[in-house]
């Protein structure tokens, strides 16, 4: 089996900004990048993406998932990494172009399309480590994917619970950008080497956050709880769509700050679930959690019911197999 996001299609949607406007956007071989070694990306991470997925119907239609949502994200890290702004219209448009072309090859489900905008600052500019640089790339990528974690929703994750250190600077965590992932990866790559866990969960000074790339969702019996938004960590729209869901089901939804000590104490009750989010993991259940040196099972650390059932929920609106009833899905 290829790794997630290791396969593309051969051509991307692509426009350059010459430091005074946006070029047309083309079709262009995916491969065909060219840049300057001392280009302001590869030295000072002016760079910023977004990661959504284009869903396959019964009826042989191709969908987008929260298109306007995401390209609201990537419009916000644009800003905030001072790369030069774009109209939202023109990135809509590039990401209709590249899936409208290769919709015939988006996988069935549980099978997708994953679509990766990207933005770069391109100016060869190695004197500008503190000014943001006059000219950019914007590219979308697409690629056929399956599931992010191997064995989907029937496994459930093993978590180190990190309270030293942060996945990011406290103030950039809701920007998408590739310094955040970069600066996370020693934690990350030591705690599966070391403890044999599948991911981090970062907790600073106590604080439950996100892991390395989804959001942490714990639901105890009727009761959904994870951070509310502020700036340290990425306002994940998975994680958005999962509280209208559950909050359409009936749950209580709690949008607050979690300690590790509650996180811990609410675990050991039968029944109480914990889940990671996003894009690329949906829901995918967690069973364990690592603390100080001891394991503690999340309620019996099998794959909990409500987990199943809003898993399904979302899958059932991104597949075609319930009603869109938040209007989250844009026909190509
Ligand atoms: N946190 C991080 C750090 C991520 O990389 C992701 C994946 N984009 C998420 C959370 C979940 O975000 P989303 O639901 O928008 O994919």
């Amino acid at each position: 089996m290829t790794a997630f996001g290791s396969v593309f299609m051969p051509e991307m949607a692509l426009t350059e900004f010459d430091g005074e406007k946006w070029g047309d956007h083309k079709l262009v071989p995916s491969d065909s990048l060219t840049l300057h070694p001392g280009a302001h990306v590869l030295h000072y991470a002016s760079t910023c993406f977004e990661g959504l997925k284009a869903f396959r119907h019964p009826d042989g239609s191709v969908k987008i998932f929260r298109m306007d949502d995401n390209i609201a994200r990537f419009a916000q890290s644009t800003e905030l990494l001072a790369l030069p702004a774009i109209d939202p219209a023109q990135t809509r448009d590039m990401i209709l172009q590249v899936v409208e072309r290769f919709a015939s090859q988006a996988p069935e489900a549980p099978g997708s399309l994953y679509i990766r905008p990207t933005h770069i600052g391109t100016e060869p500019a190695i004197g500008k480590a503190a000014a943001p640089s006059l000219t950019s790339c914007q590219y979308v990528l697409v690629s056929p994917v399956g599931d992010y974690f191997a064995g989907g929703s029937d496994t459930t994750l093993r978590l180190l619970l990190e309270e030293n250190g942060m996945r990011c600077a406290p103030h950039m965590g809701r920007i998408k950008s590739g310094g955040n992932y970069a600066s996370a990866l020693q934690p990350i790559m030591k705690a599966k080497r070391d403890l044999k866990v599948d991911q981090v969960l970062f907790c600073p000074n106590g604080d439950v956050q996100e892991t390395g790339a989804a959001n942490f969702l714990l639901i105890d019996g009727n009761t959904l709880i994870t951070k509310a938004l502020d700036d340290s960590f990425l306002h994940g729209i998975t994680r958005n769509s999962l509280l209208t869901i559950a909050r359409d089901m009936g749950l209580n939804v709690e949008e607050r700050d979690l300690s590790v000590t509650e996180l811990l104490e609410r675990s050991r009750k039968p029944g109480c679930e914990a889940a990671l989010s996003g894009t690329a993991a949906v829901l995918t259940p967690v069973g364990t959690l690592l603390h100080n040196g001891t394991e503690y099972q999340v309620g019996d650390g099998q794959a909990g019911t409500t987990t199943a059932k809003l898993r399904q929920a979302l899958n059932h609106i991104q597949w075609g197999l319930a009603e869109d009833t938040h209007g989250w899905l844009t026909s190509i």
